[in-house]
């Protein structure tokens, strides 16, 4: 199900309130005693299009957060595992100045939930004393936190806390915790006694397992929704984190010393960047509008300017990735943020001289804004991808129809932006129709002639934190067990025909990799040579060998799990997955019901009212910050 909302007008931190209590945990001497391992779990079975290489470059945002803030609240001793790089640390096995770390923080999507598993289960084989105060967090405890606890045969496998929100929920917990440490007293048993004291309930955000005396029933608390930290300002200079990173190895220990600064820039060929979060479209299998409260927050155009201005003069990193939504969500904001960034310089050179950016959008956004394309590619940015799933809007309308989508993607060949289409192959859909736009193939060849330098292309699975869930698994679409083996986690990855009323599945798996041949191949490749686009020429030609490449690897994972569908039998799931422990709602009347459709207001807006100050790009000070 959608995560419901909070009640109108709580729904957010107050203004400044995340900086404060960053000032104020930093300002407790033992928040600098604590050391961190923050580990981003990572099932390597997911490595294929349309993150295949891409995925080794990239250090994930959400772990580099969270080690951001907790380096601004005072917690200075952390390290980074990405398991893709590090793939054998254990937490039973990882020192922090030569002891357990005090907190262990595990990071994960759905598809990498079960190396995060592991995780979990390989931390409690720490002696009680030396265990490190276990939490999760990532979109896994986000939509199904319950996972994280009762795992093992007999369910003795428990984390100690998910975080189901971001990282104000994480330094909320930290200081109710240290209020009920005591001297030489380890983290863990801080939490234990505040959890037992209900001194947690009031934290939205969190859930936890709780044991009552007396043999009664196990259960789950569920402390609510997160408050969002409305004005993305607010949030560190994502600059610490990138000291604190594991380099890549194959030892369970972890190394001496994380990756040097100056070699950071050859690891982290692409820098994600948090710029702009939720997006104003409803799309049924997007958990994005509920999980942001219908809201859109932002980065003022200073601030994104300062941060790539910081990370290219300290790290030399060049490019970066935003971690939006939808960043053409709202025009204004667009205008603004590129308008100034066009004209900002680093080290004298104009901006776009010295790094490049894209991002993500929609194709309707993109067509109210095709003016600032120009404006867009002064700026530094160089793609946008958008979720375009079905030109012909038989599976979801978002505006765009084939001709809008060919015109944005020909104004943005011409201004040197490169469309980076993202489709969706549905039940229904046939590989190809004859003269119309309906069929997969047709509708991969038609954004190639009109100027897509990629395609992605997924299978629709039940999409977690949607009211799209539920019904796929009552209906008896989902599949459990193929050919005798259970479909895990990582099947829902989007390249693996997991849930379907097709009679023939193993055809709909060769339908995505047909699709993607019809855009990656060497016809293809020799167009892009013999007839090179005018300003993307390099880009065109680059994409074919890595998507050629990249396909290679998904057509040979795709004929194994065509194999399977084919050779069967194939088991359906009939029931929801939940919780295995009931779970008991801390403050249940905490939730928006008598309007659950009210929108709050964005960023800017929401600024303004409630500090009665002019605009932050008229010149005021920034409400910020704790610099990394
Ligand atoms: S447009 Fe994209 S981000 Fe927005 S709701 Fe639809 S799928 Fe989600």
């Amino acid at each position: 199900m959608e995560l419901p909302k909070r009640p109108l007008g709580d729904e957010y931190v107050r203004p400044g309130g995340f900086r404060e209590i960053c000032q104020r945990l930093a300002a407790d001497p033992r928040m600098g005693e604590l050391t961190a391992q923050v580990m981003y779990a990572f099932d390597r079975r997911t490595r294929l299009l349309p993150f295949l290489f891409a995925d080794w470059r990239i250090i994930p945002a959400g772990v580099r957060a969270i080690t951001d803030s907790l380096h601004a609240a005072g917690l200075k001793d952390s390290r980074i595992v990405f398991q893709l790089w590090s793939p054998n640390v254990k937490p039973s096995r990882s020192l922090i100045n030569g002891k357990t770390p005090d907190i262990l923080l595990i990071s994960s999507m759905q598809i990498h939930a079960l190396e995060a598993y592991k995780l979990i289960a390989d931390a409690c084989t720490i002696p009680e004393d030396r265990r490190p105060l276990i939490l999760c967090g990532g979109p896994k405890s986000i939509y199904e936190p319950w996972d994280n606890f009762a795992l093992g045969d007999r369910g003795e496998i428990n984390a100690d806390c998910a975080i189901t929100g971001e990282s104000y929920v994480l330094l909320d917990m930290l200081e109710r915790v240290l209020a009920f440490k005591g001297p030489g007293e380890s983290l863990r048993r801080a939490f234990l006694r505040a959890r037992d004291s209900r001194a947690l309930e009031d934290v939205p955000g969190l859930v936890y397992r709780v044991d009552p005396p007396g043999g009664r029933e196990a259960h789950l608390v569920d402390t609510g929704i997160q408050r969002l930290v409305q004005y993305l300002d607010e949030l560190p200079i994502p600059l610490a984190a990138f000291s604190r990173v594991e380099p890549p190895h194959k030892r369970e220990t972890l190394s001496p010393r994380p990756v040097p600064k100056e070699e950071i820039y050859k690891r982290s060929r692409i820098t994600s960047l948090i710029m702009t979060q939720g997006c104003k479209f409803r799309c049924s299998y997007c958990p994005i509008p509920a999980y942001n409260q219908n809201s859109f927050r932002f980065k003022s155009p200073e601030r994104l300017a300062d941060e790539m201005t910081i990370l290219n003069q300290e790290l030399g990193l060049r490019n970066f990735f935003g971690t939006d939504d939808n960043f053409l969500n709202r025009r204004d904001t667009v205008e603004e943020i590129v308008e100034y960034m066009s004209k900002r310089r680093i080290d004298g050179h104009r901006i776009h001289k010295k790094v490049r950016w894209a991002t993500e959008a929609t194709i309707h956004d993109a067509y109210k804004c095709i003016d600032l394309m120009p404006r867009m590619r002064q700026s530094g940015m160089r793609a946008l991808w958008f979720g375009v799933e079905d030109l012909t809007g038989t599976m979801v309308k978002k505006g765009q129809a084939g001709s809008k989508t060919a015109e944005v993607f020909a104004e943005m060949n011409n201004n040197g932006l490169c469309p980076m289409p993202m489709m969706m192959h549905h039940d229904g859909q046939p590989l190809y129709t004859p003269g119309s736009l309906y069929g997969l193939v047709n509708q991969v060849r038609y954004l190639r002639k009109h100027g897509a330098i990629s395609v992605q292309i997924t299978v629709l699975t039940p999409a977690v934190g949607t009211n799209f869930f539920d019904k796929p698994y009552t209906d008896g679409m989902v599949f459990k067990n193929v050919a005798g083996r259970r479909v895990d986690e990582a099947r829902f990855d989007g390249n693996h025909v997991v849930a379907t009323n097709e009679a023939r599945p193993w055809l709909k798996q060769w339908n995505l990799i047909l699709g993607y041949g019809a855009f990656y191949n060497p016809l293809s490749l020799l167009g892009a040579m013999l007839m090179p686009k005018r300003r993307l020429s390099g880009a065109d030609i680059g994409m074919q060998f890595i998507g050629m490449a990249a396909l290679a690897k998904t057509t040979l994972d795709s004929l194994v799990w065509s194999w399977r569908l084919w050779w069967g039998p194939i088991e359906r799931c009939t029931v929801v997955p939940g919780s295995k422990l009931p779970i008991v709602k801390a403050r249940p009347n905490e939730i928006e019901t008598k309007r659950p459709t009210a929108i709050p207001p964005d960023s800017l807006e929401v600024w303004q009212s409630r500090m009665k100050t002019p605009k932050p790009q008229d010149g005021i000070p920034l409400p910020i910050l704790a610099a990394g």
